[in-house]
């Protein structure tokens, strides 16, 4: 790279670092940007300026940040432009928002799915991706499109490798389908990384900072399992886009078949989804009724209830889901030595007798330092967050289109941090 492009890039990435800023904490004003990014307050004069000019950001009055006395003004994302279509594609159900560049939801929707037919559901996407473009009043602003989904996804090209959660194939070409019907360019990526990504977003502006090279690993607790890995503050995919399935490591491999084709996997005794099995079970057999637990019709809240008044039909099967969950979260510890630990998905609403034999089980088992362990459910996080994966490129495009091409992406690795 030149030195030319050198310093662009550098101009271009402290501009990201003050939009980044702004878009997680605003409003701000000038003071507290200087605080969070370390740029000399001439820098950010110039920066704010531009990201006015170009309409990323708007002006307004009332910060939340740090500065006292009189009332500087401060600046916020501008809502009305530059949005972004997050999609979660889950076992179950469909998700999607459209979101601006601060994470503020437009519009959301859910549909769920009748079955599990990779060629119906997206169809089933196609659809709703269409109610989602009609929801906002100009769908020209919506930038990107971007995918949360289960299985192997290759980081690269993002496409699916392999989404064993479904039957049958996605179409090869689904993302080039997406971008000709709807003009936009679309994207995949694997749904715990989005979630990961989305937490950051609810961390105080210094633990966001102390992340920058730090280990962290979210780990989706639904239906099926799958985690996410930020090692020294960079997302890993693994050579193959293959990282993170600790929901297929064997757990006994003279157990039952596993939906990937293996035997014994720890989504066979772990996930929401072996949990519901054995609840539905119980309920044939007449040893369990949900009725009296079941205030809202929802048969996990009536499973999560009954957990908690130590139903005998229920308590063993939870148990049993945390402790394999507690023998895979220690094999992972001892292997990564991260400093957090989020759970995300269907589990993470679970009470919170569950997290502490969850904890209590981890903490017996681990020699070194111990890890904190966050309990994070989310609405619409994996959506959300493969909106967050994009703001990135959508930044660039809008602001430096002239150097994208030449400035590398940096849409993996947190901003760097202050100073
Ligand atoms: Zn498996």
């Amino acid at each position: 790279m030149s030195s030319k492009n050198t310093n662009i890039a550098g101009a271009a990435s402290s501009l990201y670092r003050v939009l980044d800023y702004i878009r997680r904490y605003g409003p701000l004003a000038k003071k507290d940007l200087q605080r969070y990014t370390g740029l000399s307050w001439g820098s950010i004069s110039n920066y704010t300026a531009r990201l006015l000019a170009e309409g990323i950001i708007v002006e307004c009055s009332g910060p939340r940040g740090i500065s006292k006395g009189r009332n500087p003004s401060s600046y916020a994302v501008n809502r009305k432009k530059n949005w972004i279509l997050g999609l979660d594609v889950q076992m179950n159900c469909l998700s999607g928002v459209v979101v601006a560049l601060d994470g503020f939801r437009l519009y959301s929707a859910t549909v769920d799915l009748k079955n599990r037919d990779a060629s119906e559901v997206f169809g089933n996407i196609l659809d709703l991706l269409e109610r989602l473009f009609h929801s906002v009043q100009t769908p020209r602003e919506i930038k990107r499109v971007g995918f949360s989904m289960p299985g192997l996804i290759d980081p690269k090209p993002g496409k699916p490798l392999a989404v064993y959660h479904f039957t049958g194939v996605f179409p090869g070409n689904m993302l080039k389908l997406i971008g000709e019907r709807f003009g936009v360019p679309a994207a995949i990526f694997h749904d715990p990384d989005c979630m990961l990504m989305i937490h950051f977003n609810s961390m105080p502006p210094d633990e966001y900072a102390m992340m920058i090279d730090s280990n962290v690993v979210l780990i989706r607790w639904s239906y099926g399992i799958g985690s996410a890995l930020l090692l020294n503050g960079k997302l890993y995919y693994g050579d193959h886009g293959a990282s993170g399935e600790i929901g297929h490591t064997v757990v006994d491999p003279a157990g039952p078949l596993c939906i990937c084709g293996n035997k014994g996997c720890l989504e066979v005794y772990a996930s929401f989804r072996a949990v519901l099995e054995q609840v539905y079970a119980v309920i044939e057999e007449g040893r369990f009724d949900p009725e009296p637990y079941c205030r809202n019709g929802l048969i996990r809240d009536a499973i999560w209830a009954a957990y908690r008044q130590k139903d005998p039909a229920i308590l063993p099967i939870v148990n049993t889901a945390v402790d394999y969950m507690v023998s895979a979260v220690v094999n992972m510890v001892n292997v990564l030595d991260p400093r957090i630990l989020i759970f995300d998905g269907e589990f993470a609403t679970a009470p919170r007798e569950c997290f502490d034999r969850l904890r209590a089980g981890i903490a017996g088992r681990i020699k070194g330092e111990p890890v904190t362990i966050k309990v994070l459910p989310w609405e619409n996080s994996g959506a959300i967050g493969a909106a967050e994966m994009l703001v990135q490129e959508v930044f660039f495009e809008t602001l430096w289109n002239e150097i994208r091409d030449r400035t590398a992406s940096c849409r993996d690795t947190l901003p760097s941090a202050a100073g």
